[in-house]
């Protein structure tokens, strides 16, 4: 491999700025992932890539008109989780309760008191079990405080998952998230709620967009992934714009490198909505998984302040390998699941490589919509792009692409995904009367 074209900073930026200020938010199965599969597919012809294509997949999205609550005098906004149910005609009222949380940690028979409350809580980790469990214990509407004070309300990602794990047709539970400082008024003045949650829930479809780079003396195919949607109300800059970002200037800068394996590109579609999108790709293109020799996953890039981070999910030799060839730059390095889309395609054997830029502020605003082009960095994306072409050249010198992943990790995998939503439930999924 000969590099014509150097990695530059300057034209990922560039990308960058198109997805965050000319589409904003890329909510799975709405306008603005239309308009950024469009982009992508308009820069893959741009720069020579060969096999370029959408695939459709259905996702189940929702929009929200209007998200408040009401207690007294206060009127205080809030954010509808994804996929959260809409409130009753005139609002859903009732007393509001907060629990502590250490109580949240209780079983659903273990918090009678909840029953026909709207519950406020506050946890730096809620997880979809916490909500689980207080919808089982009868609560007429929960509200989520954001655990960071600086940002405003933030929205959790696993978008689908809520509803359908309960198997309901219709969402009945309002879920909204508020900020810090409205959870602390809304506590303090703890009795009579209401909450106007104004959302319709519907099915779409997403895109996968994929492209090549055929290779001179292919033994595989190097897959290459980053996703492109965001949350709502997220200009998702960090997550993950800049990751998309990364991944078509290596697409721009590689496409004429004569490179020996085959490079896939793969900007995949609704990883906030559970992941789906990879998980399509690896079902529609099963038998043809194996050509698959590795996979460098781009998720949260960007970010001003952070360091380079990789998390690896494959056997010894490779993780070797990684930290040789990486060395340069100074990455912190985790053996294990991280990141997200990576962790489908480890789970079907294919051994991956998380890269993304953290260890700083990023965790701030993540998910809010404060994640806006004034969180990136030119170069945090370069630091990127320059390791990861690196190390996409030291492949080509290595004698073997057999790779493998053990046991333990994909143990570990198998209990992080078991519970996943898969678009075969969604394709399942009735909805609407
Ligand atoms: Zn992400």
């Amino acid at each position: 491999m000969t590099l014509d074209a150097k990695f530059s900073g300057k034209l990922a930026y560039e990308y960058c700025t198109h997805f965050t200020n000319r589409i904003g938010e890329r909510i799975q199965g709405q306008e603005g992932t239309d308009l950024a599969k469009d982009y992508i597919l308009e820069k893959f012809k741009e720069f020579g890539l060969e096999k370029i294509s959408a695939e459709p997949f259905p996702v189940l999205t929702s929009q929200q008109s209007l998200v408040q609550i009401t207690t007294g005098k206060h009127n205080i906004a809030g954010l509808s989780f994804g996929l959260s149910g809409a409130s009753e005609e005139g609002g859903t009222s009732a007393p509001l309760l907060y629990l502590n949380p250490w109580e949240l940690q209780q079983s659903a028979k273990e918090l009678p008191e909840v029953e026909g409350k709207i519950v406020l809580f506050y946890s730096r980790n809620a997880s979809e079990q916490n909500y689980q469990t207080l919808i089982e214990a009868g609560a007429k509407g929960i509200i989520y405080i954001s655990y960071n004070p600086g940002t405003p309300p933030y929205l959790p990602s696993g978008f689908t998952y809520l509803r359908l794990s309960l198997g309901k047709e219709t969402p009945v539970t309002p879920i909204v998230s508020v900020s810090h400082r409205d959870g602390q008024i809304l506590k303090e003045k703890a009795g009579q709620a209401a909450i106007h949650a104004d959302v319709k829930t519907y099915k779409s479809e997403s895109y996968n967009v994929l492209g090549e780079i055929p290779g001179t003396e292919p033994e595989g195919v190097i897959l290459i992934s980053a996703h492109y949607d965001s949350v709502p109300y997220s200009a998702g800059a960090t997550d993950n714009a800049g990751g998309t970002a990364i991944l078509l200037e290596l697409a721009r800068s590689l496409a004429k490198s004569g490179i020996k394996h085959t490079i896939r590109f793969f900007a995949c579609g609704a990883e906030e909505g559970a992941i789906l999108g990879a998980q399509h790709y690896c079902t529609k293109h099963e038998k043809q998984l194996s050509e698959i020799k590795l996979n460098l996953n781009f998720d949260v890039q960007g970010t001003q302040l952070g360091n380079l981070a990789i998390g690896i999910l494959a056997n010894e030799p490779l993780q070797k390998h990684l930290v040789k060839n990486t060395s340069e730059w100074k990455p912190m390095l985790r053996v294990g699941p991280t990141g997200g889309d990576n962790k489908v395609f480890a789970w079907h054997g294919i051994p991956a490589i998380h890269w993304w830029y953290g260890g700083g502020s990023n965790f701030l605003y993540n998910h809010t919509p404060l994640d806006d082009i004034t969180q990136i960095s030119v170069d945090s994306l370069e630091t990127v792009g320059e390791a990861s072409q690196h190390f996409i050249g030291s492949i080509e010198k290595l004698k073997t692409l057999d790779f493998t992943l053990p046991t333990e990790q994909r143990q570990e995998l198998e209990t992080k995904l078991k519970p996943r939503i898969t678009p075969e439930m969604i394709e399942k999924h009735k909805i609407g009367p």
